[in-house]
């Protein structure tokens, strides 16, 4: 009887759990037999280990060989078991305890070929960081995997091009290369710019507004008016991420199995097509799930552009990640939970006929006002912004306007004063969005002027109480943004109109 042990890590969404691998070889007929609730890619390693084996020119045991993933309750998926599960096997068989000393603090990742090569695996960040916590000072990944476990400091990342060169190395019969640290990745593909739009000066403020306050925003204008220009370039007004929210998206795009093009280190921008299904927003599939758009825009943009013709339950299925941050998937045996905090964008015609200007609509009021029915009232009511754009407006510009660069230093400006304002107060909130309504009826009003005309508004039943903690919210950003003490009239006023208040669509 002989006892190989080796390690690795198994995905619960973004989160990694430490496994332990034995392998036995013992007396019986030949052949692999895995227990520790595994799945069918686990399963199937068997052949693949197998074949590896033999064409890596090792030995493989001439009698029966028991595998045992442990902790046994936990779901385990994927092929990035493979290296550890034919690293066992090889050191079971191999027999000598040298073998295994420099295993004993070695995580082991990657996916093997028949060939013996090793391959790049999906959510290599999350495994790293659950070694990090566990004290495991040695990694072994894949090359296609190097440069992207090279971004977590504080452990040491070994390159494995094949299964024999791996086992050589546990054997203590040859050297692995290290991985070192690619450093900061400095350069950036150039973002588009803001300066690019001539014209649109509604949607622009609002587009900075939006970034400042961390609000929802819906743009309405007709085809070809710059919508998705506008939308492309909100982005670009955020600040980069922080190390953390960094981490955090890199795992994410990680388990999505992304290839990797350095870490995420701005805010992300995704937008998926209109006919997006529930699974693809949210997240699903068999095995370790992936994860969906609302999680690939974690710290970033989701931008749904025709919102018309996205059907309500699947708008409907983003009430709970805009509430929560989180997306929640159950699988049979688990709950997997990514993370979802993003910022949403919503792009629409204003109507069916999708009128050039309001006064040329040919829709009847009754048209107009079902037109963007797929979106419900509580998806609404998450809108902080909603824009008209103007197709006069569309135009490349080419004289310059101001540039996003100038904007987004206004948007680090003003998200500092909120900040700062927010944190004075022990609250935790870093943007104005998401600050507790009654909070801010409450404690942090407009000046007297400005509240006069907000409830002249509400006695007009023109704009519903929702509407009114909506308008404080957008009227602090604007003060923020001109760096005031309270919101004013004009705060107000703008506030109102970046509310989409002002009749420009009967159904917002
Ligand atoms: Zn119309």
């Amino acid at each position: 009887m002989a006892l190989g042990k080796t390690t690795t890590a198994a995905l619960t969404g973004v989160r990694a759990d430490i496994v332990t691998i034995e392998a036995n070889i013992g007396p019986g007929l030949p052949g692999i037999h895995i227990v520790g609730l595994g799945d069918t890619a686990i399963s199937e390693a068997r052949d693949r280990i197998r074949t590896a084996v033999a064409n890596s020119h090792l030995e493989w045991p001439k009698t029966k060989v028991v595998l045992s993933l442990s902790p046994a309750s936990l779901p385990k998926s994927g092929s990035h078991f493979d290296l550890a599960m034919a690293m066992a096997i090889l050191t079971a068989r191999e027999g000598r305890p040298e073998v295994t000393s420099r295993l004993n603090s070695t995580l082991l990742l990657g996916e093997v070929g028949l060939d013996g090569g090793i391959h790049a695996v999906p959510g290599i960040l999350p495994a790293l960081l659950a070694a990090r916590e566990h004290g495991y000072r040695c990694v072994v990944v894949p090359p296609g995997n190097a440069a992207e476990a090279a971004i977590l400091p504080g452990t040491d990342i070994l390159s494995a091009g094949t299964l024999r060169t791996a086992f050589e190395w546990a054997a203590g019969r040859g050297e692995l290369p290290r991985v070192t640290s690619v450093g900061e990745i400095t350069e950036t593909p150039p973002q588009p710019d803001m300066a690019d739009i001539a014209g649109q000066p509604e949607a622009k403020f609002a587009a900075e507004v939006a970034a400042t306050g961390g609000h929802h925003m819906m743009l309405l204008g007709p085809p070809g008016s710059g919508k998705s220009m506008i939308a492309g370039r909100l982005p670009g007004l955020l600040p980069p991420l922080t190390e953390s929210e960094c981490i955090e998206t890199t795992s994410v795009h990680s388990v999505a199995g992304h290839a990797f093009h350095g870490p995420v280190c701005r805010a992300p921008f995704i937008a998926p097509h209109h006919s997006v299904s529930r699974a693809a927003l949210l997240g699903g599939g068999a095995g370790n799930p992936r994860p969906g758009a609302v999680s690939l825009a974690h710290h970033g943009v989701l931008f749904l552009d025709e919102a018309s013709e996205i059907p309500a339950p699947v708008l409907d299925s983003l009430r709970t990640p805009l509430e929560d941050g989180v997306v929640q998937l159950v699988r049979s045996r688990r709950e997997v939970r990514f993370p979802a905090r993003f910022q949403l964008l919503l792009a629409a015609n204003p109507c069916r006929c999708a009128a050039e200007e309001v006064h040329r609509c040919r829709c009847t009021p009754r048209q107009r006002a079902t037109y963007l029915n797929n979106l419900s009232g509580p998806l609404r009511d998450r809108l902080d912004i909603t824009v008209r754009t103007h197709s006069r407006g569309a135009v490349i510009s080419t004289t310059g306007s101001e540039g996003s660069v100038t904007i987004a230093e206004r948007v680090a400006a003003g998200r500092e004063r909120a900040r700062e304002r927010w944190s004075r107060y022990g609250l935790g909130h870093l943007h104005n969005a998401v600050v507790d309504p009654h909070l801010l009826r409450r404690y942090f009003p407009a000046d007297d002027a400005a509240m006069a005309l907000l409830g002249a508004h509400l006695g007009d039943a023109e704009v519903s109480q929702r509407g009114v903690d909506r308008a404080l919210k957008l009227a602090w950003t604007i003060c923020d943004l001109e760096d005031a003490d309270q919101p004013d009239l004009d705060h107000m006023a703008r506030a109102l109109e970046l509310q989409g208040h002002a009749g420009l669509v009967g159904a917002v």
